[in-house]
């Protein structure tokens, strides 16, 4: 297989995993982490759920994958995620030295793969993260809009219902 099938592939799986966010009610972000070929961690946004601000996808990919491979150091692993990756878990790749990010959707706020900063290989960094984004971007675009059109939709209706509840004589 073609490594660009391959990245599609895997990122493919990361896009479920985000699936499992939003079922949740968290944020779909969600990420692998393969080793040889093989998906070693997976994790998906579980931040509300676990009340811990770090329990980002890619995080919680990447300690399932030390935990499997009983080793903080993830050498020759790839990490695929739906979203750019943010300051603190490009971070975290470094410190896992993860050999390579694939991303598919940019995130012009905070993402630290090259968007709005690069902490993945910058001079000065001991060790350097290869990455690439684009991949499935479309897809997990989508994925991530179509939730917050839903949350906003939903706020929307809350709203006017609490109003309605509250002037019951502008109904009739
Ligand atoms: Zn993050």
């Amino acid at each position: 297989m073609a490594e660009s099938e391959l990245d599609q592939q895997f990122m493919r799986r990361a896009m479920e995993l985000a699936g499992k966010a939003e079922s949740e009610g968290e944020v779909p972000v969600g990420a692998v982490v393969v080793h040889d070929g093989v998906v070693i961690g997976e994790g998906w946004n579980r931040l509300i759920g676990q009340h811990d601000a770090t329990a980002h996808a890619e995080m919680m990919a990447l300690r399932q994958a030390g935990k499997v491979l009983q080793n903080y150091r993830l050498l020759d692993a790839v990490l695929y995620v739906t979203l750019e990756p943010c300051p603190m878990c490009a971070s975290a790749m470094v410190h896992s030295r993860i050999c390579r990010v694939v991303f598919g959707a940019p995130d012009y706020k905070t993402g630290a793969a090259g968007s709005v900063m690069n902490l993945l290989s910058y001079e000065g960094v001991n060790h350097h993260v290869q990455y690439q984004g684009g991949v499935l971007e479309e897809e997990c675009r989508e994925q991530l809009q179509a939730f917050f059109r839903r949350r906003r939709s939903e706020k929307k209706a809350e709203k006017e219902a609490r109003k309605a509840a509250q002037n019951p004589s502008e109904e009739n």
